[in-house]
């Protein structure tokens, strides 16, 4: 152990009963994420009594939705890469489900000391003897974010950790390790989505056919959700909350799931969230592809079509349209309008149930042969079944 080591131990020994302080005081004060109030009291003490080793500046990210997330920083040596430490102040517990402060022979006990108020009172004071018998200009320059959303996927302290901690050479973690006190040198990422099953309500004994029963349609959303879990490459899926239904003889109307999941790689979690997305109702898959940039209405109606195998929706683009319309699938007042969209799809399901196949074989004749201007129906296969080449043009009807 070198002298400086030493200094920094014998002032570490010297703060045990200064850190018992601040974790007890910490951990007596619910910061369950939703408890805004109890997370503002949290980050007040961490800002003016924990985190206070000199050479330390802090500001705040305030949140109209969490506790504010707290951001320090360092200006640190000249020239060195910034090294960010990371943590977060909310806990899992509500109020009055885990609560207080206890020791307990070695160990200390309550909401927080393992995840992660513990960790934080370890930051602080090893900062503390750093700045007392070295100074934090003569270390590298520190980023530290202290998020207050953690526990419920980090919505906001995601995007505020990665604005503080640009830069950063490496990044550590104070959460605590597990058993055997190893350090943990990567986390699974996680996901959380809401599923929600809307149907129609009626009674269950003299309407039953007249009802959409929610809860039937959640069911099979589990099922096929849960199915997603791939222990093999590190996907799980876990269905953990569901809820539904007003009595045992009404059809229930509306249903809901929440289901948490946790990947390796991002690109498993892209995939699940993906098959998530095309599991869901229409409308709700095709306003988030297309909330996704460079993603139009066409193309995330394609996605839904091909991939997910939805009937529901279908990408009517010209050449679909034309061709619709010179079969007379497609009756229409002149326009590609939603109506005409789900009146073709109703037409071509009562020829076959591949809507991906029958928009593949009518987008291939409308670029070939039924093309615009004057069609080349002497080659269509189509011509059969097509009353365009024995009608006269529409503009004379
Ligand atoms: S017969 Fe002519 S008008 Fe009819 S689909 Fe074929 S190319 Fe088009």
């Amino acid at each position: 152990m070198t002298d400086r080591e030493a200094s920094l131990d014998r002032w570490l020994e010297q703060q045990l009963g200064a850190m018992e302080e601040a974790l007890s005081s910490l951990v007596a004060i619910n910061s369950f994420t939703d408890n805004v109030e109890g997370g503002r009291k949290v980050g007040d003490l961490l800002a003016r009594e924990v985190f206070t080793a000199p050479g330390l500046e802090s500001s705040r990210v305030s949140s109209t939705r969490y506790a504010d997330h707290l951001v320090f920083r360092s200006a640190g040596k000249s020239g060195a890469d910034p090294i960010a430490l990371i943590g977060h102040l909310d806990t899992v517990f509500p109020p009055g489900t885990f609560e207080g402060y206890r020791t307990d022979g070695d160990l200390r006990r309550g909401p927080g000391v393992l995840d992660m108020k513990g960790g934080l009172v370890v930051v602080a004071f090893a900062l503390r003897a750093l700045a007392q018998v070295v100074g934090l200009d003569a270390i590298a320059p520190l980023r530290i974010v202290i998020v207050a959303d953690e526990e419920v996927g980090s919505p906001e302290g995601q995007k505020i950790i990665q604005t503080a901690i640009s830069g950063a050479r490496d990044a550590l973690v104070f959460e605590a390790g597990r058993k055997a006190d190893l350090i943990v040198t990567r986390r699974k990422g996680t996901g959380a989505v809401t599923a929600i099953a809307e149907g129609k309500a009626a009674h269950a004994g003299n309407a039953h056919h007249a009802g959409a029963n929610a809860i039937w349609a959640l069911a099979r959303f589990i099922d096929a959700a849960q199915k997603l879990t791939d222990y093999s490459r590190g996907i799980t899926v876990n269905v953990g909350i569901v809820s539904g239904g007003q009595s045992k003889n009404t059809v229930p109307d509306r249903a809901e799931a929440k289901i948490d999941f946790r990947f390796e790689h991002a690109a498993d979690g892209e995939a699940v969230f993906t098959a998530r997305v095309l599991a869901a109702p229409t409308d709700e898959a095709l306003s988030y592809l297309e909330s996704l940039p460079g993603v139009a209405h066409k193309t995330a109606a394609c996605v839904l079509v091909f991939s997910a195998r939805t009937s529901t929706t279908l990408p009517v683009d010209t050449h679909l349209f034309r061709v619709a319309d010179r079969l007379g699938l497609a009756r229409h007042d002149g326009r590609n309008t939603a109506a005409t969209r789900d009146r073709l799809i109703a037409a071509l399901l009562a020829h076959g149930p591949d809507l991906a196949l029958a928009h593949f074989v009518f987008l291939l004749v409308g670029r070939t042969t039924c093309i615009a201007g004057t069609p080349i129906c002497g080659s269509c296969f189509l011509r059969p079944h097509c009353p365009h080449p024995h009608r006269p043009p529409r503009e004379t009807q």
